[in-house]
């Protein structure tokens, strides 16, 4: 790992100009995951896959992402803290609405949850959109106050939280390459990932066969899409503004797993890589990271859990620029939607299957001949591990993921920065020096930094 400060120029240069001078100053220890950093460039090296070339930052600004960067030859990672507090949001979040089955209280959060408007206004800043960050992290405090900070088992959400920053760090070296700069690392694992994945697929179809004749599950999105689109745009109408371009939406239709494999090993567009990068990411996590008090299938669960809120990031992203990109209509969203379907449901899937392969080893049958006990014993596991993956699941996709696009937050963003424009204390609200560091006290996302970003 190489501290901010000791990175190569070049590479230092480019921190200070996209997280600040003061990045460089961490919140949170780093030796869990440096562990679990050189545990797994070892691990690859074993396997005769050349890593060393791959270097690591480590970063704290208000930016939630790991980018990485080319320099040389040499891929760099950068991994921002701010993710952290990110992992931290959701993995509460979560816990709550998924209360009864992790034996938490759940909540009901009630209209908007505040955790929506700290991600939208920590994004609006990170994008420079002063005036629409004002109005979210306004909206974040005021529903902060009356919903109030969530109460959780904090230990295990910090075991959870550990092990979906070693996650995001091994998914990201999915995306280097490995083999002489030939391929990524994902994609040269593609084979094994069929190898593993294929019976499962197969299993699932014949006791869940897909319903050709039944509308897909995305004309549920595309309806949603388009629905989400109409307000957009009568919004902006009504600003005076143009509308967005509506180009017709592509329709799927519905396809079986194995179609979806099909689909996943063939893809040019980068879902695929998703997907084998997180089953890679997956199977090390369950290898390296062991809690004596989290079993390995809750750290799956943890995996499956960051997969969702990577996700998340992404689509508060796309939901964001789709206000001042004319270019990211209801498409992208209905694309974007439809991309989470397939990662989602794959991410589930590696965790079955590594989960299985785990019990083998645990019983010393790596090849999986097994008695009809010790049969009961892996099919009781595995429902478990099945049963709380469907749940957390549909606790997500309810609660979580779908009121975002179907609730309009960023459309209300809008409303009121058109109402509020002119108001001289909006103004010099937007233009504060310190904006940044208000922001990230209010949504907990990132470290303060004064005068930052540069104006
Ligand atoms: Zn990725």
């Amino acid at each position: 790992m190489i501290e901010h400060g000791l990175a190569a120029p070049p590479v230092a240069a480019y921190l200070r100009t996209t997280r600040g001078t003061g990045s460089e100053y961490l919140r949170y220890p780093t030796d869990k995951y440096i562990r679990f950093w050189g545990d797994f460039l070892e691990s690859l090296e074993l396997s005769d896959i050349s890593a060393s070339h791959i270097k690591l930052s480590i970063v704290d600004s208000t930016n939630p992402d790991i980018e990485t960067i080319k320099i040389s030859g040499r891929s760099h990672l950068i991994f921002d803290q701010a993710i952290i507090d990110v992992f931290a949001m959701m993995t509460s979040v979560s816990f709550h609405v998924s209360g009864p089955r992790l034996g938490i209280t759940a909540a009901d959060f009630g209209g908007r949850a505040w955790w929506v408007h700290a991600l939208f206004a920590n994004r609006f800043m990170n994008d420079g959109r002063y005036p629409e960050a004002v109005v979210q992290g306004d909206l974040c405090a005021r529903a902060r106050e009356m919903q109030g900070d969530l109460t959780i088992d904090e230990s295990r959400r910090d075991r959870w939280v550990e092990t979906q920053v070693a996650f995001s760090l091994a998914h990201e070296v999915g995306h280097c390459s490995v083999f002489n700069g030939a391929q990524v690392l994902a994609r040269s694992g593609s084979a094994s990932f069929e190898e593993v994945m294929r019976p499962y697929v197969d299993l699932m179809d014949q006791e869940h066969p897909v319903d050709y004749q039944r509308a897909p599950e995305s004309l549920v999105i595309e309806r949603r899409a388009e629905e989400y689109l109409k307000e957009v745009n009568a919004s902006l109408v009504e600003h005076g503004h143009d509308p967005l371009p509506h180009n017709p939406l592509p329709t799927y239709r519905g396809m079986s797993y194995g179609e979806k494999l099909d689909f996943i090993l063939a893809d040019e567009s980068g879902v695929g890589e998703e997907v084998v990068a997180d089953y890679l990411a997956m199977s090390m996590v369950a290898r390296l990271m062991a809690y004596p008090e989290m079993p390995v299938d809750e750290c799956l669960a943890a995996c499956v859990a960051a997969v969702r809120t990577m996700f998340l990031l992404r689509a508060v992203e796309v939901i964001s620029n789709s206000y001042f990109n004319s270019r990211l209509p209801a498409n992208a969203l209905a694309d974007l939607l439809n991309e989470m379907r397939i990662r989602e449901e794959f991410a589930g899937f590696s965790a079955m299957v590594l989960s299985r392969r785990q019990h083998l080893r645990e019983i010393d049958e790596p090849d999986g001949i097994l008695s009809d006990a010790a049969k009961k014993a892996l099919e009781l596991r595995s429902s478990r591990i099945a049963g709380f993956l469907s749940h957390m699941a549909n606790r997500w996709s309810e609660d979580i993921f779908l009121p975002i696009p179907h609730e309009m937050h960023a459309g209300i963003t809008f409303d009121a920065v058109a109402r509020l424009g002119n108001d001289p204390q909006f103004q010099k609200m937007t233009k504060s020096p310190n904006l940044a560091s208000v922001l990230a006290e209010i949504t907990g996302i990132g470290r303060p930094q004064v005068n930052w970003p540069p104006r």
